[in-house]
């Protein structure tokens, strides 16, 4: 498989077929991101020969007799390929004829797949026509995963992220219209020390107005690699303690009325929790509380600071 450095697909991704479509990101300027350091070059598309050779490969796997005996005795499903995620940091970023080519490839070789995912960013979105997305969606792409960080437009504008709160809802509403389907990541303390709450909030009012199936909320983590470190080490912003990042997440909990999946999974989370909003909101909240008394600053800031890798 023609795989790039370290490959980050979401934790409910476990069972799709992954297929690199592209390597790196096309904006690669978030200042707190450490993601795709290790490249020697900043956005890269695959190589369609590098796709359809991989989707051979992956045939071989999924037709293998051995396969198909174990799936008989255990039940398990890994002859079938119902959904690809294409990886790389922004696949959607690819113009929409180039996306069409790969999803006419993934049905070629695995006519069972239903729908092919990718993470995407919300200037992604915006860069397509209203009717290509409908011919997206219509091509199978389907369950976008979108970093969206904060509706605080204060720190999306100093974190770099090239676009404001208002525009994560006028694209997510025109994914709405195409019939695209989307997660949000959420970034605990990406507004800084003393304005998590101010962040939550803002944050709440923006998914309150899309559609989102799933919130995943993971937390802040600062290497030293990154730009926002050497913000910190000049006083130019200070972290939120790992505490305030939990009053955060209560607070964007308390606030979101929309019916959605609320999630903390993925290495950023010491403690890993799942539910549904809003019948499920006091029970986030009683974890979230027992988070804070439990376990405390001095033991979730050691989890933070000896964690090496996202
Ligand atoms: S868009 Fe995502 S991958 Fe790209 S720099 Fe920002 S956080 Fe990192």
């Amino acid at each position: 498989m023609h795989y790039t450095g370290t490959i980050w697909r979401p934790p409910y991704e476990a069972g799709s077929l992954i297929i690199e479509a592209t390597a790196g990101c096309t904006h690669h300027k978030c200042k707190f991101c450490t993601l795709y350091e290790d490249l020697p070059f900043k956005f890269r598309p695959a190589p369609m020969e590098h796709i359809e050779a991989d989707l051979l490969e992956a045939q071989t796997w999924f037709h293998d007799p051995l396969r198909r005996a174990e799936e008989e005795l255990f039940g398990l499903s890994r002859t079938k390929v119902d959904r690809v995620f294409l990886a790389g940091a922004n696949p959607f970023g690819l113009k929409a004829p180039h996306l069409l080519q790969i999803a006419e490839l993934m049905h070629e070789h695995f006519p069972q797949c239903k729908s092919i995912g990718c993470f995407s960013r919300v200037t992604d979105i915006a860069s397509k026509s209203d009717e290509e997305l409908l011919r997206l969606a219509q091509g199978g792409f389907d369950g976008l995963t979108i970093g969206i960080e904060t509706g605080d437009d204060g720190a999306l504008s100093f974190m770099n992220k090239g676009y404001a709160a208002k525009d994560i809802v006028e694209q997510c509403q025109r994914l709405d219209a195409a019939g695209i389907s989307y997660a949000f990541f959420y970034l605990a303390g990406i507004s800084g020390e003393g304005r998590g709450l101010e962040g939550a909030r803002a944050t709440a009012a923006i998914c309150n107005q899309t559609n989102p199936w799933l919130i995943g909320a993971n937390m802040l983590t600062v290497y030293k690699s990154s730009e926002l470190h050497r913000d910190i080490e000049a006083g130019r912003w200070a972290e939120e303690s790992e505490t305030e990042k939990y009053e955060e997440l209560k607070e964007l909990v308390g606030h979101l009325e929309v019916s959605v999946d609320f999630a903390m999974l993925g290495a950023s989370n010491p403690v890993m929790l799942k539910g549904h909003l809003p019948d499920q909101r006091e029970q986030l909240i009683s974890a979230l509380d027992a988070i804070i008394t439990d376990i405390g600053e001095a033991r979730l800031r050691d989890y933070r600071t000896n964690l090496r890798h996202l």
